[in-house]
């Protein structure tokens, strides 16, 4: 993270230095800074700022209402993909009509939220979908808008769980499918199409894929003008790569170069749906070596948080850096940092080079803040961590650690 920091021989984030944060709240513990959040939005909004657009960051990534506040108060919209999702960003007190609605799967009761919340618009991801939209929006008597996913079917050069924009995958619809679904939609009275969406998968560090796909957008931009439908927004997805390991994530400006002059020309309203891109290198998490154990082939660094508060390395194989707070002398050893969950795809690094650590030392496992905290459970009935704040000098919780009495709460004998 950029501002994690080096002073007095331990790491800070920002000047807060991580040991207190970990000696007061204890650990497993998230821990972002509300600069980094800050300073990555304001990256984007600074490299798009020669056309209009709208910055809608995506929830589902860190969705503590702390965060979502501090963007809203920048100025930010939303990429929405649940009814609890929009609880969340009215709680925080972000402004609706910069919502956006994704997903393939939105129920009866959701649309009928959204559209209460008269959110910017819809997007779709199915023509049964845009036929219970156009059903809900004439018993409300009220006019929905839309935009229709478009699947490009570009390779986005990601792990494959995190591509969307291919043709087998389950979101939007292809081309020739979205055409005829704006036809559609042009005919229905309570539903107004007002742009065209993707979103071609995540953790994408080259500009070359959203070249490719806001391409066949516009194919699609023009085609449908011809047939009289003038959509009013381009809404690119989100997918901007961060940083973990030795990546080269192309900077906000080198994919502002491809996208903005195709904006310019169609004379349309940019929107962009950020995550990772923002939250991801905004967090860690924090945690304290349990146990070395040393078995007949490997060296076990037993940590405090598990599988449970932070899965990418178990889901994705994920890379995470881990550095000690406090660095001991020594030569580097190979270690893995396991958690303490009864499964053996709970690890945090396998076969990595780290300065000795001992039990009691507390490390960083680096770029939690994206994907961390909201994939979270409550698996081996762990509590959750709490979520902490660093705003210069200060840092205050913005979730608590789960008691014994969350765990069980709701269930009966
Ligand atoms: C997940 C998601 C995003 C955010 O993706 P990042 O890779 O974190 O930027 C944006 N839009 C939609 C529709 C999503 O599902």
């Amino acid at each position: 993270m950029n501002v994690l920091n080096i002073k007095n021989n331990e790491l800070y984030c920002e000047e807060v230095s991580l040991s207190s944060i970990a000696e007061e709240v204890g650990t497993p513990a998230y821990v972002y800074s509300q600069k980094a959040l800050t300073e990555r939005y304001n990256e984007l909004d600074r490299a798009f700022s020669s056309v209009e657009h709208m910055i809608c960051y995506s929830v589902k990534v860190n969705s503590n209402l702390s965060v979502l506040k501090i963007l809203s108060d920048e100025g930010a919209g939303f990429d929405v993909v649940s009814g609890g999702e929009l609880f969340r960003v009215a709680q925080a007190g972000g402004d609706l009509s910069k919502v956006v609605f994704a997903g393939v799967g939105k129920t009866y009761t959701e649309i009928q939220e959204a559209i209460k919340q008269n959110i910017a618009f819809f997007t779709v991801e199915s023509i049964p979908e845009l036929e219970r939209i156009s059903t809900i929006a004439e018993q409300m008597e009220q006019t929905a808008r839309i935009a229709v996913r478009v699947n490009p079917d570009v390779d986005p050069c990601t792990h494959r769980y995190i591509t969307t924009g291919r043709l087998e995958n389950k979101f939007g619809l292809d081309v020739e499918a979205a055409y005829e679904a704006y036809l559609k939609a042009k005919e229905m009275p309570c539903i107004d199409p007002v742009a065209i969406q993707m979103h071609i998968g995540s953790q994408i560090v080259q500009t070359k894929p959203y070249e490719e796909a806001v391409q066949r957008l516009v194919f699609l931009v023009k085609k449908l003008r011809a047939a009289e439908i003038y959509l009013k927004i381009l809404d690119i997805g989100g997918g901007f790569g961060i940083l973990y390991e030795n990546e080269k994530p192309a900077s906000a400006e080198e994919f502002a170069a491809k996208i903005v002059p195709v904006v310019k020309e169609l004379e349309l309203k940019l929107y962009l749906e950020p995550g990772r891109f923002i939250a991801g290198n905004s967090g860690v998490l924090l945690t304290t070596v349990q146990y070395v154990k040393k078995g007949p082939e490997k060296r076990f660094a037993i940590v405090d948080a598990g599988m449970n508060d932070l899965i990418r390395p178990s889901l994705y194989g994920a890379f995470h850096n881990i550095t000690p707070v406090v660095e001991r002398n020594g030569e580097k050893k190979l270690y893995d940092v396991v958690g303490p969950i009864c499964e053996s795809g709970d690890f945090f690094a396998k076969d990595r080079y780290l300065l000795p650590v001992v039990q009691g030392d507390i490390l960083v496992i680096n770029s939690a803040g994206a994907y961390g905290f909201v994939m979270s459970s409550n698996y081996n009935t762990r509590p959750r961590p709490p979520e902490i704040l660093v705003s210069k000098d200060r840092f205050k919780v913005i979730r608590k650690r789960e008691g014994y009495e969350d765990l069980i709460r709701g269930e009966n004998e």
